[in-house]
């Protein structure tokens, strides 16, 4: 479920799986002014609160919230990528070019296929066949 006016959404298993009997909902949110929002830096509890609202038919456990800001950890530093509406092919074409030595490998060159693990494993493919020609 979408939130109607954040950049945040929440969804939990209507068993494709088997998995119906996880007891579990997921929720993003990307952007910092999302995160500001929320007040992700405070912890837990003002998402909690806005799920709540969101999503009324759930009996919440706030004590096993589990909350992880990409945007803070140092080996992160976001979640990942996405193109912008318009952005011509050439500037992602660029990422694939090498520069002397040095090939980029990652799914923010994947173009089309950036923001996935198809695009990381894509990515990983073509820069491992530039590299040994
Ligand atoms: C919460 C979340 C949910 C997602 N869900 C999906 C999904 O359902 N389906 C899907 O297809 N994709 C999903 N993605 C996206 C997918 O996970 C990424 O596109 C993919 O993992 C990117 O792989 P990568 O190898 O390009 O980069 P990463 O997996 O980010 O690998 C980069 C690595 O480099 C390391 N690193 C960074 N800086 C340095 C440094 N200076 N020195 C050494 N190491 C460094 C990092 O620690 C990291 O291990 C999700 C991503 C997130 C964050």
């Amino acid at each position: 479920m979408q939130h109607p006016t954040a950049t945040w959404w929440a969804w939990n298993s209507l068993d494709p799986a088997g998995d119906g009997d996880s007891a579990a909902v997921s929720c993003f949110a990307g952007g910092p002014d999302a995160r500001a929002a929320l007040r992700v830096g405070d912890g837990v509890d003002e998402w909690l609160r806005a799920l709540a609202a969101l999503r009324p038919d759930l009996d919440l456990r706030a004590a096993d919230a589990v909350l992880t800001d990409w945007s803070r950890d140092p080996w992160t530093r976001g979640g990942y990528s996405y193109v912008v509406a318009g952005t011509p092919p050439e500037a992602w074409a660029a990422l694939q070019e090498p520069v002397g030595p040095l090939v980029l490998a990652g799914e923010y060159t994947a173009g089309p296929d950036s923001g996935t693990m198809e695009g990381a494993v894509i990515s990983g493919v073509r820069a491992a066949r530039t590299i040994s020609g």
